[in-house]
C-alpha cells in the first residue's frame, strides 16, 4: 500500500532496527518505544487487521518467540502484548516490562527516546536471544 510505514519497512525502503525476519513477518523495535526494547511484529504484506492475516497463529508464533527473546536479553520482569489499529498496518505490540506487574501501569504513559547506536545495541542483544 502506498504512503504506508510498514510497507516501506518490509520492502526496505526505510531503515528499521530488525530482530527477525522470515518470508511473512518483521520483528523491529518501535523507534517510539514505551519501554527499553519495545518490538512491532509485522505482516510484510499490508493488512488493516491483525485479524485479516490467515496465518494468524504464525504471525502470533513471532510475538511469543520476541517476548520470550527481550524477556531474556533486556531482563525484563514480565512481557506486554497489545493491538491497536492507530496505524492501518496490522502490528502486535511486544513490550518488556521492568516496574512490578502489581505495581505497573497497564501502559507506561512516556514515549521513551534511545540514541541510534543504543537502539542497534537493544536489536543486536534480541537478535542475538531469538
Ligand atoms: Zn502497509
Amino acid at each position: 500500500m502506498e504512503n504506508c510505514i510498514f510497507c516501506k519497512i518490509a520492502k526496505g525502503e526505510l531503515p528499521s532496527y530488525k530482530i527477525y525476519e522470515d518470508d511473512q513477518f518483521i520483528a523491529l523495535l518501535d523507534i517510539h518505544p514505551i519501554s527499553r526494547g519495545h518490538i512491532l511484529v509485522i505482516p510484510k504484506q499490508h493488512h488493516r487487521w491483525v485479524h485479516d492475516i490467515a496465518s494468524f497463529g504464525d504471525y502470533w508464533e513471532i510475538a511469543r518467540k520476541s517476548a520470550l527473546a527481550s524477556q531474556k536479553a533486556m531482563n525484563a520482569q514480565w512481557v506486554q502484548y497489545f493491538t491497536h489499529g492507530l496505524i492501518p498496518h496490522a502490528h502486535i505490540h511486544v513490550v518488556p516490562r521492568y516496574d512490578s506487574i502489581e505495581k505497573g501501569r497497564v501502559l507506561p504513559e512516556k514515549v521513551l527516546s534511545f540514541p541510534k547506536e543504543e537502539m542497534e545495541e537493544i536489536a543486536e542483544k534480541i537478535r542475538k536471544g531469538f
